[in-house]
């Protein structure tokens, strides 16, 4: 959504609410498209003694599978967008939280975006510790073991198999 910020830089303890729910379906992430729901942006953009932020979260659940057993999951997240706006860069300040405006018409779609990919683990497990699927069989070793025999050193098969006789 595009914000008109001028009023903001213009008024010292000006805020402006956010809050509006932006579509993300046709974004792809780890091979599949997980927005299968809004993401909801709530917060405000605030002029503190004549620091121009905003300060806002960005809400969502993300459908994807796991990527040790391929089950499907749904996560939710919770971002946060805290960045410093400002208009003209000093040489001294190198600070990747400022966000140079270009115009006062602002685009806050761009930067909450960037800020989920940045905070996104690249990993999504089912669970912390999801025992996968069997490489021979392919079953899901979370439902219980499967009957491939454990692949063992040769040698050591053989002296298995002499305990077992
Ligand atoms: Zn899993
Ligand atoms: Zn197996």
């Amino acid at each position: 959504m595009v914000f008109e910020l001028e009023p903001l830089f213009n008024n010292i303890g000006y805020t402006m609410d956010i809050s509006y729910d932006m579509d993300m379906s046709d974004v792809d992430f780890n091979m599949t498209r997980p927005f299968t729901t809004p993401v909801r942006v709530r917060g405000r953009f605030i002029n503190s003694a004549g620091v121009v932020s905003v300060s806002a979260v960005a809400e969502f659940s993300l459908d994807l599978f796991c990527d040790r057993c391929a089950s499907p999951i749904v996560k939710a997240c919770r971002i946060p967008v805290e960045h410093v706006l400002v208009t003209e860069l000093n040489d001294e300040e190198n600070n990747i939280d400022l966000i140079l405006l270009d115009s006062f018409r602002f685009q806050l779609d761009e930067l909450v975006c960037d800020d989920i990919f940045l905070e996104l683990p690249s990993k999504f497990l089912c669970k912390d510790d999801c025992a996968g699927i069997c490489a021979s069989c392919g079953k899901n070793l979370n439902d219980g073991p499967c009957s491939c025999k454990k692949s063992v050193d040769p040698r050591l098969e053989a002296l298995l198999q002499l305990l077992d006789n």
